[in-house]
């Protein structure tokens, strides 16, 4: 699943829910989400996980028990 040559990856979508607008590699990452359905799709999945431990209600509603 993991390609080393692949610019998709979890740490860089990480870098989007968790880094700062302002730093360079959330910019990078954030224009490469732009055009990256599997990049759009996996920060959907994360963004749920990430509402879990944030205690977010919205986590639920997206389809998780
Ligand atoms: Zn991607």
């Amino acid at each position: 699943m993991n390609n080393a040559t692949s610019p998709c990856s979890d740490d860089r979508i990480k870098t989007l829910l968790q880094g700062e607008e302002c730093d360079e590699a959330f910019r990078s990452a954030a224009k490469h989400l732009d055009s990256c359905t599997t990049c759009q799709l996996r920060i959907a999945e994360l963004a749920a996980d990430e509402c879990d431990w944030m205690g977010c209600q919205a986590g639920a509603a997206v389809g998780r028990s």
